[in-house]
């Protein structure tokens, strides 16, 4: 199938080398010069496991291609994907003026039946919008094509991001139209072997469905921090909660880690765009706006243990942190606790060395560009040298099982403050740590 991908970042780009991985004669399309550039001599411009070396097989293949302009390829293409950016609006609404921009070059230079698949989050009664922004268009042209535009959100997680797209729990497919459906089944089948994996639904539904899950998964991390807040108030432990709820198969052990709470590019956005969405028919969405506010604070919870450690004013203190991503396994820094616990020592008058495997670039490009006062080390143990005490506020596999004598001997003073509860199994208060965790006394 000759598909075409609009937009090159985490989601585009990944659903784009998967498509040409299954054999499809797949085009991505950026506007971002660049970015189309870099990915033409076979660099990727972001950190993804596994991404460059099959960009760099299906490109050589023929199978995928990059260019800046549309136009040159939407020529008998069946499929099109739109997959750019809906960040958040001024009043937390999605902005959608990204989307609406492809629809309308879409609309300018379509020549052939097409499927329009939105996989872009969107907020309920963008397909509608996009449908007319394309018909628009052709009227302007003065011609009659035939398109349709059905909704297909994207569930694949950064980190783990093309077995998600290459192994997917389920597809999505919002349409009313028989033959649409089955389009969409033929592109997708061939990652199904055993099963089919396909959930039918109206354009709306599957709309809703995306804010839905992440909503939920959003709630279940700040249910579990509220209840880490309250362990700490009572002297429980927040780390056998997790397990004593975990194992009850209604609950489950995935998204109930006590932490700093959820960032990256999906959540804090598309919470806050559901708020959003039922403010607007007059729904007040009391439980997401809880979560919302759960996290907000959370955000800062290894600020408030450091402070009533050292004190409210942090002048002359060095604190070495591990993990600037917002998860391990990604450079993406878009919304990440670290960039709130930073910003605040920082204003409390403390120096911050950091470290992390793969976001210093772009802390230091964009989310942490204007901040004084932070160190970027090259190492994990550098960040210990003159610093007060460590900070650890991403789990990456590198820090999960580090040389606990050598943080005592680099350290000032042998104090951890652990952010994801990482270190709860090493007996750390017996080794002569202070040692300070999420929901746990
Ligand atoms: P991103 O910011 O990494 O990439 C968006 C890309 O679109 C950029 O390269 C940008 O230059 C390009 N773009 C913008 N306008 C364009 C235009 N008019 N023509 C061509 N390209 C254009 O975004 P992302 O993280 O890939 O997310 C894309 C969408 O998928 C968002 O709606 C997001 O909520 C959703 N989503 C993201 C994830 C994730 O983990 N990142 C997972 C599921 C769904």
């Amino acid at each position: 199938m000759k598909v075409v991908v609009v937009g090159t970042g985490y989601v585009g780009l990944v659903s784009g080398v998967c498509f040409a991985e299954m054999g499809n004669t797949v085009t991505c399309v950026d506007i971002d010069k660049e970015k189309i550039t870099l990915l033409k001599n076979g660099i990727i411009p972001i950190f993804e496991p596994g991404l460059t070396q099959m960009v760099q097989k299906n490109a050589k293949n023929k199978n995928l291609s990059f260019t800046t302009d549309l136009s040159s390829v939407i020529k008998n293409t069946e499929i099109i994907f739109i997959a750019v950016g809906t960040p958040m609006g001024e009043d937390g609404s999605a902005d959608l003026q990204y989307v609406l921009k492809v629809a309308s070059s879409i609309g300018q230079t379509m020549q052939n039946k097409l499927i329009v698949a939105n996989k872009s989050t969107v907020p309920v009664g963008t397909a509608d919008k996009v449908k007319e922004v394309i018909a628009k268009e052709l009227k302007i042209r003065n011609v009659i094509i035939d398109f349709d535009v059905v909704s297909n959100p994207e569930f694949l997680k950064e980190g783990d991001a093309i077995n998600d797209f290459m192994k997917p729990d389920r597809i999505v497919i919002g349409t009313n139209s028989e033959a649409v459906f089955t389009k969409m089944e033929q592109l997708y089948s061939p990652f199904f072997r055993t099963h089919d994996r396909f959930i039918r639904m109206d354009v709306r539904s599957a709309e809703m469905t995306k804010y839905a899950a992440n909503a939920m998964l959003a709630t279940k991390i700040s249910f579990m921090n509220e209840i880490a807040n309250i362990c700490e108030n009572v002297g429980a432990d927040a780390n056998k909660v997790r397990l004593g709820i975990g194992s009850d198969k209604r609950i489950g052990y995935s998204f109930i880690y006590p932490g700093v709470g959820y960032g990256g590019s999906c959540f804090p956005k598309d919470v806050k765009a559901l708020k959003k969405t039922a403010e607007n028919c007059g729904y007040e969405a009391k439980l997401i706006a809880a979560v919302e506010e759960v996290n907000n604070s959370q955000k800062l919870a290894i600020v408030n243990k450091v402070i009533a450690k050292f004190g409210e004013d942090l002048t002359g203190f060095t604190f070495g942190l591990w993990g600037l991503s917002y998860k391990p396994g990604t450079d993406d820094m878009r919304e990440a606790p670290s960039i709130y616990t930073i910003k605040e020592l920082v204003k409390r008058g403390a120096v911050v060395k950091v470290y992390d495997p793969k976001a210093t670039k772009n802390a230091k490009a964009f989310y942490l560009k204007e901040i004084r006062n932070i160190v970027y080390c090259n190492t994990k143990y550098e960040v210990l040298q003159d610093s007060s005490a460590l900070i650890l506020l991403t789990e990456w596999k590198e820090f999960r099982s580090p040389d606990f004598e050598e943080i005592k001997i680099q350290l000032k003073f042998p104090i951890i403050f652990d952010g994801r509860n990482q270190y709860n199994a090493f007996n750390l208060k017996d080794n002569g740590f202070e040692y300070y965790q999420i929901g746990k006394e």
